[in-house]
């Protein structure tokens, strides 16, 4: 396996990646370069930069799901929902519309930039070790919220407490 710097630096172009949003992010920022995954001279970000991307996303957007040794930890809510998600490397894979030997490059990059920071020497989970699965937050969980908000604040007064069942004069 080639260390860890050469795969940083490996370049995955736009045809590689199927994800619109993604795609269009090295469309528009990445380096023209011979892709180290299919070898067309295309637009290209590098596996360190595509590892950041991903990270954010799967932050913003993505949960962990693998239950905690003791059932009580950081991520034992989520082992709840009956759903075992996708091994790490799938999801990423799944996620950036990216074959699973470029998925395993990034979370290579991925692990490694969680490991440095934590005591992984004592065994401590880190967000994308091997065991980590992940599962793609429901978009109703947002919307919902979002619903909410507008409801909140387009529905005249009035209306609200007639809906709560006070009349005009019984609330004046
Ligand atoms: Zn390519």
């Amino acid at each position: 396996m080639p260390p860890l710097q050469e795969i940083r630096k490996k370049r995955v172009c736009t045809s590689c990646i199927d994800e619109l949003v993604l795609k269009s992010q090295v469309r528009r920022g990445g380096l023209r370069e011979k892709c180290s995954y299919c070898g067309r001279l295309r637009k290209t970000f590098s596996v360190s930069e595509l590892a950041e991307e991903i990270d954010i996303a799967f932050q913003e957007h993505y949960v962990r799901v693998d239950d905690d040794d003791d059932g009580f930890g950081l991520y034992a809510q989520y082992a709840l929902s009956n759903d075992d998600g996708l091994p790490v490397v799938d999801a990423i894979g799944e996620a950036a519309g990216i074959t699973i030997p470029i998925a395993s490059d990034i979370h290579r990059v991925m692990e490694s930039g969680y490991q440095s920071r934590s005591a992984y020497e004592i065994g401590e989970r880190t967000p994308y070790d091997a065991e980590s699965h992940y599962q793609r937050m429901h978009p109703s969980d947002r919307g919902m919220r979002e619903d909410w908000d507008a409801f909140g604040e387009s529905l005249p007064i009035q209306l609200f407490l007639n809906l709560l069942g006070f009349s005009e004069s019984e609330a004046g």
